[in-house]
Parts: C-alpha cells; sequence; structure tokens
C-alpha cells in the first residue's frame, strides 16, 4: 500500500493515549500500555493506557462520589442544558478531524466516514437529541384508585447511579454519545471503556466534553483490555448499571458477573439478519442488492451489527439479484482508506481476519458454492487484514455460514417459493437484531415485519435514527437505547404515595 497511516496520525496530531479520572488526564498506575495498531497496514499509530483494576476502582470511586455527594444528579434542567449543549457545537467544529481519527481508528473509508449514522454530525445530533430530553423527562400522576383510601400516587423518573458504558471498536462516532448522552441528560455518573481497536476518537470526544464545565468524575474515561479494564467494570461493586455494546459472549458473560450486584443491564449484540427479497418491481430487485451489498461488503466490510447477511430471495427474482450483485461485489475497491475511491474496509484485527477466512474455507469443505469473490486479496494490500467479498450459495441448513455471526464481508444467498417459507427461514436463527424487507406491496410489508423475530426491521432501506429505538431480540440483546427508550434504561422509577387525608 502506498500510504502509510503514520502520516495521518501525525497530521492530525496523534499523542499516546491517558486515562481521564476525576476530571484529570493521567497515566494508569501501573505504567502499562497497548500498541494500536492500523488494520489496514498494521502499523503502529501509538500506544494506549492500558487501565487495570485499580485505576477502574479510582474511575468508579470518582464517579460513585461524583454521583452521591456531587451536585450532578440534582441540577435543575436549565443548568444541567447550560453546561452540556455547548457539547454540540464542539462536535460540530471538530467533525473533520474527529471522522478522519475514526478511519484512523478503525480503518472506516474516509468516503464512509461521511454516510450520516457513522459521522461527526450524527454524533452531534444524538447529544443533541438526549440534551433535549433533560427539561422533558416527567413521571406520572395516577388517578386516585377507590374512595377506601385517601392515597394519591405519582412517579418519578431518577437517574440509575454509577453506569459503565463499554463500547466496540466499530463506530465511536455513533456509540460514545448513546451511552453518554443519555447518562448526562439523566443524571447519571459514567464510566466509559472503548474497544483497545478504537480509542482515538473517544479520547478526542474526551477532551471534548472536558472543555465543558462539569464536576470532576461525571465522565471517566479508562482506555485498556476487555479482560482487564472491561472485566473490572463489569464486576465492580460500585457500578449501579452497565450499558455494553459488542459481541454476545461478553454480553452473556455481563450478566453473569452483575447478578451478584444485581446491577441494571443493557445489551445491545450481535446479529445475523436476513432480507427478504420480493421482485414485486424490477428495480426494487437492484435496490435490494445494493442495499445489501452496500452493508456486507462497503464500508466497514460487513464488520456491522445490522448487516444484512442472509438474502432470501424470491426465485422469480434470484437470477436478477445476483447479476445486481455481481456489479456491486466486482466494484469494491480495498485500498488506503484515507483515498476517497476507497470503498471497503479491512478486517479490525488478525483474530477477526483468520475467523472470517476460517468460516470461508470450512464453509466450502461443508459443500457451499461460493458463487461470487473469494480467492486471496491483491499482493499489495499483504501487509493488513484484508478478505475479499465473497458470496455462498446452495449452503447446507446449519451450516455455520448460515447460523453464526461471521462479522466480515460474507453474503448467502438463498431462494425461496412463498411468503411464509421467506419469514420461515428469516426466523430459523438464534439472533434477532435486524431484518430487511423489499416490497412494493404495503399490506406484505405490514404482515412481513410483524411476523419477523427482530428489534428492528427495515422496508426498502434501513438506518440509525438518534431519536429511534433500536435493540434486539432473542440473543441479539437486552433492552432498547436510542430515543426516549435510553432514557428509560438510563434511570429508575420512584414511587410517591400521598395520604391526601393527613392535612
Ligand atoms: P467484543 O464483545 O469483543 O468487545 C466489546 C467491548 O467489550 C470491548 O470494549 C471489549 O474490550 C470489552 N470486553 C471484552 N471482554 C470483556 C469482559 N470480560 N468484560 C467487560 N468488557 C469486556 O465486541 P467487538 O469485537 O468490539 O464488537 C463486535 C461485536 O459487537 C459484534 O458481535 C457486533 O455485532 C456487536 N455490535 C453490536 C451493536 C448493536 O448495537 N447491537 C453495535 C455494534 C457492534
Amino acid at each position: 500500500m502506498a500510504t502509510s497511516m503514520l502520516e495521518h496520525a501525525a497530521r492530525l496530531g496523534v499523542r499516546p493515549g491517558r486515562l481521564y479520572i476525576d476530571g484529570e488526564w493521567g497515566e494508569p498506575l501501573a505504567g502499562k500500555r497497548w500498541a494500536h495498531v492500523h488494520p489496514a497496514t498494521n502499523e503502529e499509530i501509538t500506544t494506549i493506557a492500558r487501565a487495570e483494576q485499580e485505576d477502574v476502582d479510582r474511575a468508579v470511586r470518582s464517579a460513585r462520589r461524583a454521583f452521591d455527594e456531587g451536585p450532578w444528579p440534582h441540577l435543575k434542567a436549565r443548568e444541567r442544558k447550560r453546561l452540556l449543549q455547548p457539547l454540540i457545537d464542539l462536535v460540530y467544529a471538530n467533525a473533520s478531524e474527529l471522522s478522519d481519527l475514526q478511519t484512523l481508528d478503525n480503518g472506516l473509508p474516509v468516503a464512509f466516514g461521511r454516510s450520516y449514522r457513522v459521522s461527526a454530525e450524527f454524533c452531534a445530533d444524538v447529544f443533541d437529541h438526549y440534551f433535549g430530553w433533560i427539561d422533558k423527562i416527567t413521571g406520572e400522576v395516577y388517578p386516585q384508585f377507590s374512595e377506601m383510601t385517601p392515597l394519591q400516587y405519582l412517579s418519578f423518573r431518577e437517574p440509575v447511579g454509577v453506569v459503565a458504558g463499554i463500547n466496540p471498536w466499530n463506530a465511536p462516532l455513533l456509540q460514545f454519545p448513546e451511552k453518554v448522552g443519555p447518562a448526562l441528560a439523566t443524571g447519571c455518573c459514567i464510566v466509559i471503556k472503548p474497544s483497545e481497536y478504537a480509542s482515538l476518537t473517544i479520547l478526542r470526544l474526551t477532551e471534548l466534553i472536558a472543555e465543558l464545565d462539569l464536576p470532576p468524575g461525571v465522565l471517566n474515561v479508562v482506555t485498556g483490555v476487555g479482560s482487564e479494564a472491561g472485566e473490572a467494570l463489569v464486576t465492580h461493586p460500585g457500578v449501579d448499571k452497565v450499558s455494553f455494546t459488542g459481541s454476545v459472549a461478553i454480553g452473556k458473560h455481563i450478566v453473569e458477573a452483575g447478578a451478584a450486584t444485581l446491577k441494571r443491564v443493557t445489551l445491545e449484540l450481535g446479529g445475523k439478519s436476513p432480507a427478504i427479497v420480493f421482485p414485486d418491481i424490477p428495480e426494487l430487485v437492484e435496490r435490494a442488492a445494493a442495499t445489501i451489498a452496500g452493508q456486507v461488503f462497503y464500508g466497514l466490510s460487513g464488520q456491522v451489527c445490522s448487516a444484512q447477511t442472509r438474502a432470501i430471495v424470491h426465485e422469480s427474482g434470484y437470477d436478477d439479484f445476483v447479476q445486481h450483485l455481481e456489479a456491486r461485489v466486482a466494484a469494491v475497491r480495498q485500498g488506503d482508506p484515507f483515498d476517497e475511491k476507497t470503498t471497503s474496509a479491512p478486517m479490525i484485527n488478525k483474530t477477526q481476519l483468520t475467523k472470517v477466512q476460517d468460516f470461508i474455507e470450512r464453509g466450502a469443505g461443508d459443500g457451499a458454492t461460493i458463487l461470487l469473490g473469494g480467492g486471496e486479496p491483491a499482493p499489495e494490500l499483504a501487509a493488513g487484514n484484508w478478505v475479499n467479498p465473497t458470496v455462498f450459495v446452495d449452503v447446507p441448513a446449519g451450516s455455520p455460514l448460515v447460523r453464526d455471526e461471521i462479522f466480515g464481508p460474507v453474503l448467502t444467498v438463498i431462494p425461496f417459493r412463498n411468503e411464509d417459507e421467506a419469514v420461515r427461514i428469516a426466523n430459523q436463527s438464534d439472533y434477532g437484531l435486524a431484518a430487511g424487507l423489499y416490497t412494493a406491496d404495503i399490506a406484505r410489508a405490514h404482515r412481513v415485519t410483524r411476523a419477523l423475530r427482530a428489534g428492528a426491521v427495515g422496508v426498502n432501506g434501513y438506518s440509525f435514527m438518534p431519536n429511534s429505538p433500536f435493540g434486539g431480540v432473542k440473543s441479539s440483546g437486552l433492552g432498547r437505547e436510542g430515543g426516549w427508550s435510553s432514557i428509560e434504561e438510563f434511570t429508575e422509577v420512584k414511587t410517591m404515595a400521598v395520604d391526601l387525608s393527613a392535612g
């Protein structure tokens, strides 16, 4: 690859990362560091602080102090808004740098960094959305139940307390505000643990938050490794709630680890999302092929929780679909993520690269057919973690190719004959995060949407929005984040009963 990522790190002024605890930047107590290696070239970009148990303990105790003893949870709405709202303009003002840092974190091609849902503008809009709730978080007043009791009941929403926010690596500009926004809006204090593979963007966002006048301890950031900093956070008795986005395996572990102190838990986990394509009108088949290829082969190359990796296509539109898919696969361009013409990202690390390669090899070995793509990446890409787009057909039922989340540029295409069969295939999964549906028939759109076991269904397209809920059923998660759902997840309802006869 002609361009080195180091030039971009120098251009962006990237420095070794530190921890942000109790309103101060500092080094981890044991002085350990983690190398941030870029997935496109495997060059070491910089190092980040590798927090361990004692550092996490300092961060949680700081958040506890800010919550239990500080003014933060009790601020009046106007004051909280006044303190937080400058962040929205700060993010907008630094949008281009933040977007480039995200590319330096995870290899997202710059051209895709501008697509709305992973952009710095989206990040600002998510903060804007949550800060808008601050003076609208209300409780309820219940009608008095019976004349045999003088009790009047009402309820309040109060902050859940100290939150541990744990992020994956694939969209720091989306996932950081999805944890920090509702936490700060509701009066919680939060300790954020970014992924060890994507800390640069979050450290810069933390610098922006450090420019606000927040009390120390309201936001703390501990970078480091999941099994160390992450584990210390999710087992810490001072944490009231864990908001986790990541893999199913770690999500299940977090539920177990939090059981002893009955932590509140929100889990945004993985998926194996189906896309059902009804060729009602010819344009729809092309649109479906473009959208599905866009999710699985472009941008993050299928390393997206909601990517529609099982294309379930009506047999009458099957050949047409494959033809359009072929054109999309042929147009994929791998390479320097800072080149505007690059369409697709490498796998985030060597472990993920090997995992995806294994799926492809085993899939082919088990009798599935590679219809499009596959093969070795171009020799000039050898230094990075690249995988060619791969489309499988004739996949045996129960194959890992249709069962497991691969998190790479691998798509299976499955034909169907009628609507019931399509829904049955789509629902044959332990996951239930998102689903796609392509149809021009409005009645079918409603019918099939209701029949699909998924947290979100996109009809003829899909994207995240700051004001709508997202989350999964079955193994894809617990709870919903986004919009008012996050306000509910970051608050507890307190009920008050007043004896109106007492004077
Ligand atoms: P991951 O589960 O490996 O890591 C996620 C985070 O958990 C990281 O910060 C990691 O350091 C931390 N972690 C690891 N071990 C831990 C432990 N023992 N205790 C506490 N924290 C620990 O996931 P990833 O590879 O970063 O991200 C990919 C996964 O995330 C995929 O499964 C993807 O589908 C999912 N994801 C889901 C959503 C969603 O909204 N549903 C969004 C993005 C990604």
